[in-house]
């Protein structure tokens, strides 16, 4: 029976890691799918305090794990596969075994949303992806797209500019949704042409099956056209990951957990931090803000309890 389960190791995970590590509760901390969260994809974070000449989120993402292990932190590999929660305690299923815990924070973050049209998941890694860092430097000297009017989409469309010969950015409205001086940087860029009011209807592949173009409709006009790119980066905002906990925690319509009181679910001894339940701010600040509090929280929950 552990004292404290944290599922995911962004910065909501990673800070309520440094926290209930140092209140003694030797928390396990459970890393899944994508160790690091969103941050380890990202590149320069300009905005977290205490950084004013920036840091790159993987860096970011690594310090705070080396502070909470420094601490006591455990850490795991394993994804959440379902959940329980009976009497006062909360099961876990991680890859195949039951974990027992008192407490559990979960912090599983949000996963990158795709556009739901015709052969997305197999074209994902062959010219479609929704992580321009991970992916920007194999599409050297030729046009890629990004699709999107949010800051991620700016930040990637900017990133990409590095590489690509050309880069287009596909948003289904005229007004960004990024904030203004994302949005003056992406627009500034001499490399970037956005193509407004349009969405794309298909991939298109050559005989490899690798991405070769796009085709797009006007949302006004109602016109169709193609766009040739050897890739295409979505950043379109994102799902929270909370499969293993559907129908036993409360969530609202989108699927982001319900916090009340704090950081508290529905379930005693069972919190969540960050943008597993947070779609509004869903910065690394206030996800780290949250896991602080969620491990604060915990704590008092435990000592409760007893
Ligand atoms: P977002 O702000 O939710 O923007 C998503 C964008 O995708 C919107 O422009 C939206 O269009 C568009 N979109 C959504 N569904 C679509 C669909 N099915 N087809 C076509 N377009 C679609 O998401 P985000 O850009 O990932 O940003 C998330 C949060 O992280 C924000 O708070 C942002 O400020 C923050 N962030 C900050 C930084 C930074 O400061 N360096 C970098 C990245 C992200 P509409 O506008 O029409 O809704």
């Amino acid at each position: 029976m552990e004292n404290v389960i944290i599922v995911g190791t962004g910065c909501a995970g990673l800070t309520g890691a440094i926290y209930a590590a140092r209140a003694n509760l030797s928390p396990l901390v459970l890393e899944g799918r994508q160790p690091g969260g969103q941050l380890s994809t990202t590149t320069a974070v300009e905005n977290y305090p205490g950084f004013p000449e920036g840091v790159d989120g993987p860096e970011l993402i690594m310090r705070m794990h080396e502070q909470a292990e420094k601490f006591g932190a455990r850490f795991e590999y394993g994804t959440v596969e379902e959940f329980e929660h009976a009497g006062m305690h909360s099961r876990l299923k991680v890859d195949g075994e039951w974990r027992e815990t008192k407490a559990l924070i979960i912090a599983s973050g949000a996963s990158p949303r795709y556009l739901g049209i015709d052969r997305e998941k197999e074209l994902i890694g062959h010219g479609l992806t929704s992580c321009a860092t991970c992916d920007g430097a194999f599409y050297r000297n030729v046009p890629v797209c990004v699709v999107g009017g949010g800051d991620s989409a700016c930040e990637e469309a900017i990133f990409l500019t590095r590489f690509a010969s050309k880069v287009y950015l596909i948003h289904r409205r005229r007004a960004l949704r990024a904030s203004k001086i994302m949005a003056d940087r992406m627009l500034a860029n001499p490399k970037i042409q956005p193509i407004w009011d349009t969405v794309i209807t298909e991939y298109l592949t050559d005989a490899s099956g690798e991405v070769r173009g796009v085709k797009l409709k006007n949302t006004i006009s109602g016109s169709n056209g193609e766009l040739d790119v050897k890739c295409v980066f979505v950043a379109i905002g994102h799902e929270p990951n909370t499969a293993p906990f559907r129908s036993k925690l409360e969530m609202d319509e989108n699927g982001y957990l319900i916090q009340r009181n704090g950081t508290h679910t529905n379930l005693p001894g069972v919190f969540a931090a960050g943008d597993v339940a947070d779609h509004v701010y869903r910065q690394a600040v206030t996800a780290a803000g949250e896991g602080c509090a969620a491990a604060m929280d915990a704590e008092r929950w435990l000592a409760e309890q007893e």
